[in-house]
């Protein structure tokens, strides 16, 4: 047999026709390769039969046995209870979807081999909606392997894509083209006494190639744009000072540095590109504004992006405020504008006319033609993606770019993931800032924080109660917007309260902010859009409904917004109990400390290696093995071994770009 092509397409397989290569593409996969490092999330143990008298409450596993009754249930909801037994004890599944085919296998006499979780129902244990399948006598040795769970789009199942696996499996690979493919096999069909130790090392060893082969992407953009040329900046009109001194506030040192590392950079003919990254409430903004300022000097455009209309807007009346007095014109461009406003607005920055332009991200992707783009600003970078750097590109040159987060990157993140970056870090806050007092209170005491607010309204400070959910959830057993609002209503009469959630029209958002703004609202009952960048001094108290389930970075964003102001403030972290011994960790590093930097070290540490059956998430995933929260003590190793590699061996280097970064490995992509 010859060595299969890892760079052959997918719809070389058998079985994989337009539809299946149209759901794996959207999953990135294109090449055969692609597909072999499409690795498992996690693993089921379906290799072990577990006695059904053993079985306890939430053990997850595979269990067989005889029926001995199947009858239709009619609780709350109808369900058809099939009763097994196996000679150890007895066990309850229960189906509340199923069809008359599904009725009539499930009969007693049939055995059954099933595959879920057991819960504990009012009546013992039982299995709701286990996978399953039924036999006519006893069904033959479970399979010796861990059954491997996949990541997967909408329509292609476990069995589908695991099938295409075992095909590739099958085949013959090259011997020595750098692809870990004994390390491969192993992930996707560990066998069933594979020690989890065993599978965490496999999958540090892909981590540290795919991590290099990152490393070694971002190190590659970083030269290519040490080549191309920009409009320089250097100081010229000294507007700057202008604006220092009718700020109304002194700069702290920090921003003062930071602003000279940015002007610095601006005087240059080489294109910046500069993480500017500083806690909640440093005062990332005005140092932004400092550069719009240098560019504006020579009669360029900055333009500004927000990852939310309601922070664009913020953003704009801020600019407005400092900028127009210097004679500086800035435009907004957003969602809720009318056609005309916004024809006039795209006019303004067609012409060179308007010197600032600030709107979200979205807005700039639909082509708005600058006259002279010599800066674009990202605001709350994290909010767009690793991968995703953003290059507004002017006529084909590159702009200067500065990138804000208030997300803070543990130092040894920062030296790979940001390794084209140069990094400024605003690790000050301006004086007179009130600390914020944090405390963790059970839900079931929510009466005694709803007295706290409405006193807190009473001394004429403003508050904000944050949720997760918009709307009542079965699934989910989290607070929302719908089942808060009413709540809130009654326990406080005459109080102003506003509402404002992620699925309400842009201008309605903007409108309800403004008037939170402006103190004609009292109370903002939110999900988590006021995670990022909200500004509103006088709002003192926030209450965090489920604090238990978002992460720290987002708990320290969300409490950032209040303590903005002359006034003390405070932090309710309002808790669904029971609460689980994580819980209580994460919990307790927020309310202990109020350092963006050792909150993010804190996280990396809790959720430290974890362990290995399900640690992968799902949800947005930065690359396909490595994930940062357990491999990110690899990161020492992937810079030493990337820097290595570039000085003496070019073509190893080469090798990883192709396997992992196809796209990146040819051209100069900045
Ligand atoms: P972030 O870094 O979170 O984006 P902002 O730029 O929104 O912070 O600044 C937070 C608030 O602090 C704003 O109201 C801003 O005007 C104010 N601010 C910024 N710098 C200073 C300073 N040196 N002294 C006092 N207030 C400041
Ligand atoms: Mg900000």
């Amino acid at each position: 047999m010859t060595a299969a092509d890892p760079s052959a397409p997918v719809r070389t397989l058998k079985g994989v026709g337009p539809a299946l290569t149209e759901q794996l593409g959207r999953m990135g996969i294109t090449r055969l390769l692609d597909l072999l490092l499409h690795l498992p999330l996690r693993y089921q143990d379906r290799s072990r039969l577990i006695p059904l008298g053993s079985l306890v409450v939430e053990q997850e596993g595979l269990v067989e046995g005889q029926i001995v009754d199947a009858r239709l249930a009619y609780g709350r909801r109808r369900s058809l209870v099939v009763t097994l037994e196996d000679g150890t004890g007895f066990l309850r599944l229960r189906y509340f979807y199923f069809s008359r085919a599904q009725e009539n296998a499930l009969r007693p006499g049939n055995h059954v081999r099933a595959f879920g979780q057991a819960r504990l129902s009012r009546e013992g244990l039982e299995m709701i909606h286990p996978e399953y399948r039924t036999y006519p006598s006893p069904p033959p040795a479970p399979e010796p392997e861990l059954t491997p769970i996949y990541p997967t789009t909408r329509g292609l199942g476990q069995t589908r894509l695991r099938g295409l696996i075992d095909q590739l499996l099958s085949r013959e690979w090259p011997e020595s083209d750098g692809t870990p493919y004994s390390d491969l096999r192993f992930l996707h069909r560990p066998p069933a006494d594979a020690s989890s130790e065993e599978i965490a090392e496999a999958q540090a060893r892909i981590a540290l190639d795919e991590l290099t082969a990152y490393y070694l992407v971002m190190r590659r953009r970083q030269s290519d744009r040490a080549g191309i040329r920009t409009l320089a900046l250097p100081q010229a009109a000294h507007l700057g000072r202008v604006l220092l001194r009718h700020l109304g506030f002194r700069l702290t040192a920090a921003q003062r540095r930071v602003t000279t590392e940015v002007l610095e950079d601006l005087a240059q003919d080489r294109p910046m590109l500069r993480l500017l990254q500083g806690d909640v409430g440093s005062g990332k903004t005005v140092v932004a504004a400092f550069a719009a300022i240098r560019a504006a000097e020579h009669g360029a455009q900055t333009a500004l992006m927000a990852p939310t209309e309601i922070l664009a807007e913020q953003h704009y009346l801020n600019f407005v405020a400092w900028l127009e007095p210097l004679g500086i014109q800035v435009v907004l461009l957003a969602g809720s504008q009318t056609a005309g406003e916004r024809k006039r607005v795209v006019g303004a920055i067609e012409s060179g006319e308007a010197l600032v332009a600030v709107g979200t991200h979205a807005l700039f992707q639909d082509q708005v033609r600058f006259a002279r783009l010599a800066l674009t600003v990202v605001d709350e970078q994290h909010r767009f993606g690793v991968h995703q750097r953003m290059a507004l590109k002017d006529k084909g040159t590159l702009p200067h770019q500065l990138v804000m987060t208030a997300t803070p990157i543990p130092r040894t993140l920062t030296m790979a993931l940001y390794a084209d970056m140069d990094v400024s870090t605003l690790d000050e806050l301006p004086a007179g800032r009130q600390p914020i007092t944090t405390v963790a209170v059970a839900d079931d005491r929510r009466h005694e924080v709803i007295t706290r607010v409405a006193a807190e309204i009473e001394a004429g400070r403003q508050v904000y109660w944050v949720c997760p959910l918009i709307e009542i959830s079965d699934a989910l057993e989290a607070m929302s917007v719908e089942e808060l609002e009413p709540l809130l209503a009654e326990g406080l009469p005459g109080i102003r309260i506003g509402v404002l959630h992620g699925r309400m029209k842009s201008a309605e958002k903007a409108d309800v902010m403004s008037r939170f703004k402006g103190g004609e609202l009292e109370l903002l009952l939110a999900t988590t859009v006021v995670e990022v960048g909200v500004d509103v001094p006088n709002a003192t108290l926030m209450v965090i409904e489920n604090p238990e389930r978002m992460g720290l970075a987002q708990l320290h964003q969300l409490r950032g917004r209040v303590g903005r102001g002359g006034h003390a403030s405070h932090c309710v972290l309002l808790y669904a109990t029971p609460l689980s011994e994580t819980g209580r960790q994460r919990l307790s590093v927020i309310r202990e400390s109020q350092d963006g930097f050792q909150i993010a070290e804190e996280d990396l540490k809790i959720r430290g290696p974890g362990d290995l059956m399900g640690t992968r998430q799902t949800g947005e995933q930065q690359f396909r093995i490595a994930d940062l929260r357990t491999h990110a003590h690899l990161i020492p190793e992937v810079v030493r071994r990337g820097d290595t590699l570039l000085a003496e061996d070019p073509s190893t280097a080469a090798r990883l770009l192709g396997i992992w970064a196809p796209a990146d490995s040819g051209h100069a992509g900045v």
